[in-house]
C-alpha cells in the first residue's frame, strides 16, 4: 500500500502585496526619478507579483546623500546601547511577521516554504538579535578600545537567500554605527521592501537604511558612487571581479562573498545513511542555489557501489512542486535565466559522456523547474566538476586514498565549503586541516549560525560575515 501526501498549502492571505513599490530613501517610499519599473514574477507559476521601481544614478545619489547625513548627524553619534535597541526592535518585528515574510520569500524566490519558515526566517531574526547584542560591546570585540564605523556602506546581494543575505549585510553594518544603501537582486526584491516597512515600524531614524531596487545597472551605479566608504557584495565571481576593478584605487573597503564548488567527502567508514541525508541536503537544499552547496560528491571507491543506490533511492523520495506546499522538498528555479544556465551546463555532461540520472518526477507545466540530477562517471576535467552550476545537480567522483580525496577536493578555483563524513575523529581532523575552504562541516552540512564566521578563499572571495569576525568588515 502506498501512502500519498495530501496537499498542504500554506495560505497566501498573510501576504498583502502592493501593485507597485517605490524606492526606500531617507525613511520614505519615493518614486524613481526615471519612472521606470520592472516586473517581479513568481517563478513557480510565472504570475506577476508586483512591479518595483528601477533606481538610476540620480536615485543612488539621493540615497547615498541620505545615508551620509544619517551617519553624521544621528547614527554614529548614538551610543551603542541605543543602536542596539533599534536592532532588537527590528529583530522582534521580524519574528512577529515571520510567517508573512516566509510566505512572501517563498512566492518571490520559488524555494519551499518549509525552508523559508524553518531556516531563512529564524536565521534572519537570529542574525539581528546577535548583532544587536554586539552594538554596545564593540570596545570588547578585539578591535581596540574605541573602534569606529567606516561611514556609508553600499551593499549588493543575490536572489538565493534574499532576506537572509540582507540580514548578513545590514545587521553588522548598523550595529557598528554605519548606515547603508542596499540593492536586492532584480528577481527577489519583495522581502527587502517589507524590511523597509519594518524599519519605519521600528522608528529607525531616516536614512540609516535605504533600499534601492533595480537590475545590474543599479548595482553598478551604487558600487561606482564615489560617496560611500565600503562596498559589500555577495553574488557571482564574475560580477565580483568587475566590482573589485571598480573599487580598486579608491579608499573604499571591500568584502566579496562569491561562488563555490564545495566537495562532500564520504569515507568508507562513514555512517552511510547519515551521509546520504547530508549529501542530499548539501546539494538539493534551496534547489542547489547555495554558494556553499556540496555540489561535488567524493565517495571512497570501496563503498561507492553501496552508497550510490542508497543515495538515488533517497533522492527518488524528494517531493518537487508547489513551493507553498508544506511537504515540498524541491521548489522552483528562481528565474528563466537561471534555468537556462542550469540546463546549458548540465547538457555539457551529455556531450562529455557523463552518465546522467534523475528520478521519475513530473515537472509542473508552468514556472521554472529542474529535476534533481546526479551525474556519475565525472572526472576532474569535466566542466560539471569545475564550474558552479547553482542548481539541483550533483557531480559524483570517486577516490581511493585520503590523499587523493584532499587533492581532488582542493582542485578547484573556489574555496568556500567542504564536508567530511567519517566515524574517525583523527581522519576528520587530518582531512579538515588540508582542505582549502572557508567552512568545513563534519558529519553534517549547511549548518549556519550567526556566531560563526562565513567566507571563502581564492575565487570564492575575501572577508568574513557572521560572528565577531563579521564586525571587522565594518570597523575602521
Ligand atoms: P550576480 O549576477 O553576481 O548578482 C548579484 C547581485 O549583483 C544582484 O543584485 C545583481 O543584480 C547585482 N549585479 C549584477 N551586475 C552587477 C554589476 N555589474 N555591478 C554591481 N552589481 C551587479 O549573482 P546571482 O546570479 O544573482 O547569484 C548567484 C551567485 O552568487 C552564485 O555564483 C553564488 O555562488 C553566489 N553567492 C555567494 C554567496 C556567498 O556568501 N559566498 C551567497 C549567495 C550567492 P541583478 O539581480 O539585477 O542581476
Ligand atoms: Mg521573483
Amino acid at each position: 500500500m502506498i501512502f500519498e501526501y495530501a496537499p498542504a498549502p500554506e495560505s497566501r492571505s498573510v501576504v498583502s502585496l502592493r501593485e507597485t513599490y517605490d524606492l526606500f530613501i531617507d525613511g520614505e517610499f519615493t518614486p524613481a526619478r526615471s519612472g521606470d519599473h520592472l516586473t517581479v514574477l513568481n517563478p513557480a507559476d510565472e504570475t506577476e507579483l508586483a512591479r518595483v521601481a528601477v533606481a538610476g544614478e540620480a536615485d543612488v545619489d539621493r540615497a547615498v546623500t541620505a545615508a551620509r547625513r544619517a551617519h553624521e548627524t544621528v547614527w554614529s553619534r548614538m551610543s551603542g546601547a541605543e543602536r542596539g535597541k533599534y536592532l532588537f526592535r527590528i529583530a522582534r518585528i521580524i519574528q512577529e511577521r515571520s510567517r508573512e515574510l516566509a510566505v512572501l520569500e517563498s512566492m518571490d524566490n520559488g524555494k519551499p516554504v518549509k525552508e523559508t519558515r524553518d531556516v531563512d526566517l529564524p536565521l534572519v531574526a537570529a542574525h539581528f538579535f546577535y548583532y544587536a547584542g554586539w552594538a554596545d560591546k564593540l570596545a570588547h570585540a578585539g578591535f581596540g578600545p574605541d573602534p569606529k564605523p567606516l561611514g556609508v556602506a553600499a551593499q549588493v546581494i543575490p536572489w538565493n537567500f534574499p532576506l537572509l543575505m540582507l540580514a548578513w549585510k545590514i545587521a553588522p553594518a548598523l550595529a557598528t554605527g554605519n548606515t547603508v544603501v542596499l540593492k536586492p537582486a532584480e528577481t527577489t526584491p519583495l522581502t527587502a521592501l517589507v524590511f523597509a516597512q519594518i524599519c519605519q515600524e521600528a522608528d529607525l531614524p531616516p536614512g540609516v537604511v535605504n533600499i534601492l531596487t533595480g537590475a545590474g545597472e543599479t548595482g553598478r551605479a551604487l558600487v561606482g558612487h564615489p560617496g560611500t566608504d565600503k562596498v559589500a557584495f555577495t553574488g557571482s565571481t564574475e560580477v565580483g571581479r568587475q566590482i573589485a576593478r571598480a573599487v580598486a584605487g579608491t579608499d573604499k573597503r571591500l568584502t566579496l562573498e562569491l561562488g563555490g564548488k564545495g566537495a562532500n567527502i564520504v569515507y568508507d567508514d562513514a555512517a552511510l545513511d547519515q551521509a546520504v541525508e547530508g549529501v542530499v541536503s548539501g546539494i538539493f537544499f534551496n534547489q542547489g542555489h547555495v554558494c556553499c552547496a556540496g555540489s561535488r560528491l567524493l565517495v571512497q571507491e570501496s563503498v561507492a557501489d553501496e552508497f550510490l543506490p542508497r543515495l538515488k533511492e533517497r533522492i527518488a523520495k524528494l517531493r518537487l512542486g508547489d513551493p507553498l506546499d508544506k511537504n515540498t522538498d524541491i521548489g522552483a528555479i528562481n528565474s528563466a535565466a537561471q534555468l537556462e544556465r542550469v540546463r546549458e551546463l548540465t547538457a555539457t555532461a551529455d556531450e562529455e559522456n557523463v552518465e546522467r540520472w534523475s528520478p521519475a518526477c513530473e515537472l509542473p507545466e508552468h514556472g521554472y523547474w529542474f529535476a534533481p540530477t546526479v551525474l556519475t562517471g565525472v572526472s576532474q576535467a569535466h566542466r560539471v566538476a569545475r564550474e558552479e552550476i547553482f542548481g539541483p545537480v550533483l557531480s559524483v567522483l570517486t577516490f581511493r586514498t585520503p590523499e587523493e580525496a584532499v587533492a581532488k577536493a582542493n582542485n578547484t578555483p573556489y574555496g568556500l565549503s567542504a564536508g567530511v563524513w567519517t566515524e574517525k575523529g583523527s581522519r576528520m581532523l587530518w582531512t579538515a586541516e588540508r582542505l582549502r575552504a572557508g567552512v568545513i562541516w563534519s558529519n553534517t552540512f549547511n549548518k549556519f549560525d550567526p556566531t560563526s564566521p562565513f567566507g571563502g578563499y581564492k575565487e570564492s572571495g575575501y572577508g568574513r560575515e557572521g560572528g565577531r569576525h563579521g564586525l571587522e568588515a565594518y570597523l575602521g
